[in-house]
């Protein structure tokens, strides 16, 4: 069975008291999940300890991206070391607006997954095409460049500790969501991507990312291909989020 995951990215924004109010609901309400999910919280680096104390093994916690380095002098960057050090299980890579603002390549991505992979963290690795490559009917090659390139460097025994997140651009913090039947068809085709390298694609859990809410959640979800969502906007409106954590059906 694969894992399903329900990740809360909050970008640039919380603060300790978010930290302590969201993350305490979201801990008490989730210790009634029933459908098997893993919570996993992911806030700008700076409060990740104090999620982590608030999160007490019961959600899992996460940092947005990762320098690719090991360690070294690179002014502003944390390494995955520093990261497993400090609680988190988790880390986005290749988020788009990292791509688009930060000029993140798809080398960066792959060093990056390697380096948290080797630390045992779960790497969730994020793809995604724009509304141009879209329009210009190239979704599917664009994404499939992204998966092969972004995770070239993982090893066999490597697999378990990746998970993909395919978040269309357009759809991002723009209240447009793919439709459920689309978003199901590139997952699908994702899997065979992965196939395509040598993965065990079919234990691989893929998660969509895009304008996800409380009442587009359970459609999303109940697509054969789809074990998750990564959730921007949404993570920071506590019963929202604890409401797309339940949509996630029972036993799938
Ligand atoms: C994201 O930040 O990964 C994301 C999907 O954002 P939103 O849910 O706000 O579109």
């Amino acid at each position: 069975m694969r894992r399903k995951i329900v990740a809360g990215n909050w970008k640039m924004n919380g603060s300790k008291d978010l930290a302590e109010k969201l993350v305490g609901y979201v801990r008490s309400e989730s210790e009634s999940l029933d459908n098997g999910v893993e919570v996993v919280i992911i806030p700008p680096a700076i409060y990740v300890r104090d999620v982590v104390e608030q999160a007490a093994d019961t959600l899992a916690v996460g940092v947005q991206n990762v320098g690719q380095w090991q360690s070294g002098a690179f002014t502003g960057e944390i390494s995955a070391e520093m990261v497993k050090d400090q609680g988190c299980t988790f880390a986005l890579v290749g988020h788009s607006e990292r791509r688009q603002i930060f000029g993140e390549s798809d080398d960066m991505v792959a060093a990056k997954v390697e380096r948290l992979v080797s630390c045992g963290l779960t790497a969730v690795v994020c793809v995604g095409e724009t509304l141009e490559e879209r329009e210009a009917g190239r979704a599917e090659a664009v994404v499939a460049a992204q998966v092969k390139h972004g995770l070239a460097s993982v090893a066999a025994d490597q697999w378990s500790r990746i998970v993909v997140a395919y978040e269309p651009v357009w759809a991002i913090g723009t209240g447009k969501t793919a439709t459920a039947e689309d978003a199901q068809t590139m997952h699908a085709s994702i899997r065979k991507v992965l196939a395509g390298i040598g993965a065990p694609a079919e234990s691989i859990s893929l998660l969509y990312g895009g304008s996800v809410k409380a009442d587009n959640a359970a459609a999303l979800f109940a697509e054969p291909d789809i074990d998750g969502g990564l959730i921007g906007g949404a993570s920071l409106k506590d019963k929202d989020f604890v409401s797309i954590c339940r949509s996630m059906p029972a036993g799938t």
